[in-house]
């Protein structure tokens, strides 16, 4: 991995359907669902596509929990945030808790929506699920990966991914859910960072797992003495710059500053803000 490049990543709203203890944003159902604009989106990706500085190819869609416009009927927001990405030549990749897994009308929308998106630019669109010890999420994502598995429209089109296994513990229930999907007759392989879920005769999909994923110590998590890493330090397995935008148009870089930005020219913030951190 460089770890001169900057990665970039949407805080779309701070509202999230759960209230995890671990949470480092201090995300929950009681936030105001303010959601960022779709205006705004479109100008920060195209803002941070004409930085100078080596950059990712990916945009990430995060939160709270980023398909929160779907809890609050705005059922088109995340679809059009793939769009916008993937027009401005850039990799949507959208993180969730996957609690909408256990609800069947939202999965089969949700997981629609992203093989539409994909078939229509011809090119994967990403869900990354967390998978950790505080997330009561399992079933949900056990019901994603086995409809993306055993649809031949899907599997084409949707790449799934398990992140924030942070644990001996989130370890555990990871293995749990190998179990899980191998009692559902997706037979489950775990190989090397990745999962091959083959169903006989029908196909096979890989799902991507990171290990020791770490949790930022602030929110949440510091208050609850959770936190692994403190951001204001130099963590040793830290590598690479990420800037987030969140919904309010604070950028943060690392999780290290948390400020209002003055103007919208993302170039001057990564400049300011990578300065503040040698
Ligand atoms: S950790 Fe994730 S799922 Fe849990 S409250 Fe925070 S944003 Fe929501």
């Amino acid at each position: 991995m460089n770890s001169d490049k900057i990665g970039f990543a949407i805080k779309n709203t701070n509202w999230c359907n759960l209230n995890c203890v671990h949470c480092c944003e201090c995300s929950g159902p009681n936030v105001v669902p303010n959601i960022m604009p779709l205006n705004k989106v479109e100008k920060y990706i195209t803002d941070f596509n004409a930085v100078k500085y080596p950059k990712w190819e990916y945009v990430v869609f995060t939160g709270g929990e980023a398909m929160a416009p779907y809890f609050h009927n705005q059922n088109t927001y995340i679809p059009s945030c793939l769009d916008i990405a993937t027009s401005c030549n850039m990799v949507p990749v959208v993180k969730t808790n996957a609690t909408w897994g256990t609800d069947d009308r939202m999965r089969k929308r949700i997981l629609n929506d992203f093989a539409g998106m994909a078939y229509k630019h011809q090119k994967l669109m990403s869900l990354e699920m967390s998978i950790d010890e505080f997330h009561d999420n399992m079933n949900g994502i056990v019901n994603i990966i086995s409809d993306v598995v055993r649809s031949t429209y899907l599997a084409p089109a949707v790449r799934l991914a398990l992140v924030g296994l942070n644990t001996v513990e989130s370890y555990i229930r990871f293995l749990q859910l190998v179990d899980k999907m191998n009692g559902q007759g997706l037979f489950t392989v775990i190989n090397n960072g990745e999962l091959d879920i083959t169903i006989p005769n029908l196909h096979q999909v890989k799902v991507f797992f990171d290990l020791w994923a770490m949790i930022a110590n602030v929110g949440r998590a510091k208050k609850n003495n959770l936190g692994v890493y403190k951001p204001t330090g130099k963590p040793e397995m830290f590598t690479g710059h990420c800037l987030q935008i969140d919904n309010h148009d604070v950028a943060i870089l690392n999780n290290v500053h948390r400020e209002k930005i003055q103007n919208e020219n993302l170039s001057q913030i990564i400049e300011k803000l990578i300065a503040r951190t040698k």
